[in-house]
């Protein structure tokens, strides 16, 4: 993997750490979030514990990281929104050696043992800072034992004592430990502001970059800064230091949408020769089946939505949102959706798209009209006929 050299030490750093937020100033896309942490902090109102709950890999750590040193920075005599990052307790903080932040996995950590060993530690007064902060990950993996006896100390916590509960899955939180908290959704990045931040970094590390490569990093990135810069290094190494769009598809294994609208056109009339012919353009690219299989889900959701909003901007999608019925574009996306959902556990990856795409052909309606003329018999032998082309 290509490196980010720091001139000082000449160490290496990944993206997704050299750019990983210091203060509130530097996370994107939770604004809402850090409206509510600084309003609470410059008002000397904060709770106790709080949730943070959201997708993996969207910064639940760095905001609780945030908020840990802006309790405990030693720039000023109260708390600090703007935590100053050159004092001790932040700079511990930042690099995990703090005794007064404390992270726990509650996912390695599930038994009962384990939350008692830590609630013993919350009497005590933080060694350094104003307060100590009890980072939990994955709080929703603790026991029902584990939870009770949380919540009694959530119920009267010390005055020095902050909980942040991180969690993917916050419904899985007791509603009597949900009840002490509060509760902070965080959101998964829109493109925009994704596409903004990484055409940011790659200015600064002096990379050359098309914005249609930048695009692509943004479409597998899901809303996650993280995984998009964790793409984005691969991207870097993969062009030796140059981002080119071709070799970001082929490392996402991903292919260009025009093969796509193609296929997913023959299906719409119902030519299952050529939507196979296609399928074959698209093996000679070697690409990873189950991307394929979802940039088709995504297609189809853009041609959903354009039948519904007239959203699009792309001609194709427009064109296609205008020939395929509306309710059998509703059935493609279901047949789509249930082949990507079995991908994992089908023996074989290109098998799996096979089949998804002679359903797809199977159920559509226009062959369905100018078959029910013909015996039943005969239909199938029109499908086996498909399956043995492949
Ligand atoms: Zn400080």
């Amino acid at each position: 993997m290509r490196t980010c050299y720091d001139s000082k030490s000449m160490s290496y750093e990944v993206l997704a750490r050299k750019y990983r937020p210091t203060n509130f100033e530097e996370v994107i896309g939770q604004d809402h979030i850090v409206k509510a942490l600084v309003n609470g902090i410059n008002a000397e109102k904060m709770h106790q514990a709080y949730i943070f709950a959201g997708t993996r890999g969207i910064g639940k750590t760095t905001l609780a990281r945030i908020l840990a040193k802006c309790m405990n920075c030693e720039s000023d005599t109260n708390p600090t929104s703007r935590p100053c990052n050159k004092c001790s307790n932040t700079i511990e903080i930042s690099s995990g050696r703090s005794v007064d932040f404390l992270e726990i996995d509650a996912a390695s950590n599930t038994q009962v043992d384990k939350i008692r060993d830590l609630i013993e530690t919350v009497d005590y007064k933080p060694a350094k800072g104003r307060f100590k902060i009890y980072l939990i990950d994955e709080v929703h993996m603790l026991s029902t034992a584990s939870f009770n006896a949380l919540l009694k100390t959530l119920e009267e916590p010390p005055a020095h004592v902050i909980f942040i509960f991180a969690t993917t899955n916050p419904e899985k939180i007791p509603k009597t430990v949900q009840s002490r908290c509060l509760q902070l959704n965080l959101k998964t990045v829109n493109d925009e502001e994704l596409f903004d931040h990484f055409k940011k970094i790659l200015k600064k590390e002096e990379i050359k970059f098309d914005d249609e490569s930048v695009r692509l990093i943004v479409n597998f990135s899901n809303g996650s800064v993280r995984d998009g810069l964790t793409l984005l290094d691969q991207a870097i190494a993969y062009g030796n230091g140059e981002l080119l769009e071709n070799e970001i598809k082929s490392l996402l294994g991903t292919i260009d949408d025009t093969l796509l609208i193609e296929l997913i056109e023959y299906i719409t009339s119902g030519d299952g020769k050529k939507v196979f012919d296609v399928l074959s353009k698209i093996e000679e690219l070697t690409p990873e089946y189950d991307v394929i299989l979802k940039d088709l889900i995504s297609i189809l959701h853009k041609i959903s939505l354009e039948q519904v909003l007239s959203n699009s901007e792309n001609k194709n999608i427009k064109s296609l949102a205008n020939k395929i019925d509306k309710e059998f574009c509703q059935l493609l996306y279901e047949i789509s959706m249930n082949a990507y959902g079995k991908f994992s556990v089908h023996p074989n990856p290109k098998e799996s798209l096979e089949i998804c795409l002679l359903r797809m052909l199977a159920f559509n309606p226009l062959l369905k009209l100018s078959d029910s003329s013909k015996p039943i018999k005969e239909k199938n032998i029109v499908e086996k006929k498909l399956l043995k082309k492949k």
